[in-house]
C-alpha cells in the first residue's frame, strides 16, 4: 500500500488525482491540503478517508476548524510542511499552483520523499537548487506534466548518449494565428481549445508562457541544454511530445489530451493502470500538424527562454512578475498583452544572480513582485495593448 499526500486537491490536478487514486486499491490518501477553499477540502477529506488536513490561508483554517471537523486542520504554509512531516506519506503530489509550491517541494525531497510534481514553478524557480536537493535526499522527481511525462517515459527506454533533442508540444492556445492581441478579454482568454485546467496556467497557455515554463522544466528534469529543446506548435494537442535520437528517428507520444493518465503513470509507473480513457482513432484524427511558434505574436515565450539561457535567478524573476501581471488580468487591471511588457521590465530591471540558498529564491521572488507591482501602476494605455 503507498500513502500519497495531494497538495493542491481542490484544484484541476488535485481533483483529478483523487479520482485516479480511488481506482486502485494499492493507493491511499494520506492527507489533503488547499489554499483557502475548506468546505471543498473538508468534503473530499471525507469523502477519501483523510484525517489530516491543512490549508495555506490560515483564516480558512479557522472556519474550517470552527466547523466542529473531526479530523485535524493544519495552517498557514508551515501547517503544509507540518502536514507533509505528520503524515509520512510514501510520495506527494504537488499540484500547488505557484510559486506558493516551492515550499512543499523543498520539505518533501529534504524528507527524502518521492514527489510527483505537477507545480513547474518549483523547477522554474528553483531548478538547480531543487534538483541538487533531490540528487542529495535520494527522493526521485516524477513529472506530471503532459510533455515532461512523455519525455520522460520516451527517455528512459533509450540508452544514454543516443537523444539528441527534446520537442515539446505546444497547443498554441485560443489565439493561435492571432496578431491583434491588445483587446481580447479574461472570458476569451480563459476558453482553451484541448485542455481543461486551472485559470492560471491556461491564461499562461493563452500566451505561450507555459510552454516557456515547462521549457525551464524541461531543461532541469532532463539535464538538457536549452539550444537541444525545440517548441513546436501542434493545435490537436494528441502528441505530448517527441524525442530525436542519434540516428534520425524521431519518437512520440500520444494520446487524448487527459491528464488523468500522465497522473496515473506518476502514482503507479512504470506500471499501467486500466482508465476510462479511449485510444486515439486515427483514420478518424485524419491528420496530426504543426507549426512554429510566433514569438513575435507571444513574447511569453521568448523571454522565458531567455530568463532560462540567462541562468541565476532570471527564470525566478520571470516567474514571479509573470504571477502577478496574470493575477492583475484575471482581476481585470490590465490587458492581455499587458502581461509580456510587465515581465519584460521586471526582468530587466531586477538582478538575478545564481542562488546560494532557497532563502535567496525566496528573497528574489519577493522582490520581483514589489517590483511587477510597481511596473503595473506605470503601464501606459499604448504598453497595455490600448486598455486603460
Ligand atoms: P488550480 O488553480 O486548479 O488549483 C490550484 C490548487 O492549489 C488548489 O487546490 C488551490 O487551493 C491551491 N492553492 C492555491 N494557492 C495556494 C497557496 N498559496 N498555498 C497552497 N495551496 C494553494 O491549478 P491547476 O490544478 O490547474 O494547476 C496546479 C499546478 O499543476 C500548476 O503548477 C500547473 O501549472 C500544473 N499543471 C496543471 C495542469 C492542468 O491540467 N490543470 C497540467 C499540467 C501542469 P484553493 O482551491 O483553495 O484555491
Amino acid at each position: 500500500m503507498k500513502d500519497v499526500l495531494i497538495l493542491g486537491s481542490t484544484g484541476s490536478i488535485g481533483e483529478q488525482a483523487i479520482d485516479v487514486v480511488g481506482r486502485s486499491a494499492d493507493l491511499r490518501i494520506a492527507g489533503l491540503s488547499a489554499g483557502s477553499s475548506w468546505e471543498r477540502l473538508l468534503a473530499q477529506a471525507d469523502s477519501t478517508g483523510a484525517g489530516t488536513v491543512a490549508l495555506a490561508d490560515p483564516s480558512a483554517a479557522a472556519d474550517a476548524r470552527a466547523s466542529g471537523w473531526a479530523g485535524t486542520v493544519l495552517a498557514g504554509e508551515e501547517g503544509i510542511r507540518e502536514l507533509i512531516a505528520r503524515t509520512e506519506p510514501d510520495l506527494v503530489l504537488n499540484a500547488i499552483v505557484g510559486s506558493a509550491g516551492l515550499g512543499p517541494t523543498i520539505a518533501a525531497l529534504s524528507d527524502g520523499i518521492e514527489l510527483a510534481l505537477a507545480n513547474k514553478e518549483s523547477l522554474v524557480v528553483g531548478g538547480e537548487l531543487v534538483m541538487a536537493l533531490a540528487e542529495a535526499s535520494g527522493a526521485r522527481i516524477i513529472p506530471v506534466d503532459s510533455e515532461h511525462s512523455a519525455l520522460h517515459q520516451l527517455v528512459r527506454s533509450e540508452p544514454p548518449g543516443v537523444v539528441e533533442r527534446l520537442v515539446l508540444t505546444a497547443s498554441g492556445g485560443p489565439f493561435r494565428g492571432r496578431t491583434d492581441l491588445g483587446g481580447v478579454s479574461r472570458e476569451e482568454a480563459l476558453a482553451h481549445p484541448t485542455w481543461d485546467m486551472g485559470g492560471k496556467i491556461t491564461i499562461d497557455s493563452a500566451t505561450l508562457m507555459n510552454k516557456g515554463l515547462e521549457l525551464i522544466e524541461a531543461h532541469h528534469l532532463f539535464t538538457v541544454p536549452y539550444e537541444r529543446i525545440d517548441v513546436v506548435v501542434h493545435p490537436q494537442s494528441l502528441i505530448h511530445s517527441l524525442i530525436t535520437l542519434v540516428d534520425g528517428a524521431m519518437l512520440a507520444h500520444l494520446g487524448h489530451p487527459d491528464m488523468r493518465v500522465p497522473i496515473a503513470y506518476a502514482l503507479h509507473g512504470p506500471d499501467r493502470i486500466e482508465l476510462p480513457v479511449e485510444p486515439l482513432d486515427l483514420a478518424a484524427v485524419g491528420e496530426l500538424t504543426f507549426e512554429e511558434p510566433d514569438t513575435d505574436a507571444f513574447p511569453c515565450l521568448r523571454l522565458a527562454r531567455e530568463a532560462g539561457v540567462a541562468g541565476g535567478m532570471a527564470p525566478c524573476v520571470l516567474n514571479a512578475a509573470n504571477e502577478v501581471a496574470v493575477g492583475a488580468f484575471l482581476a481585470g487591471a490590465i490587458g492581455f498583452t499587458g502581461i509580456p511588457v510587465v515581465v519584460e521590465r521586471v526582468l530587466e530591471a531586477t538582478p538575478a544572480p545564481a542562488a546560494t540558498h532557497f532563502a535567496d529564491l525566496f528573497e528574489c521572488d519577493s522582490e520581483a513582485r514589489r517590483r511587477a507591482a510597481e511596473e503595473l501602476q506605470q503601464l501606459t494605455p499604448a504598453a497595455n495593448g490600448g486598455a486603460a
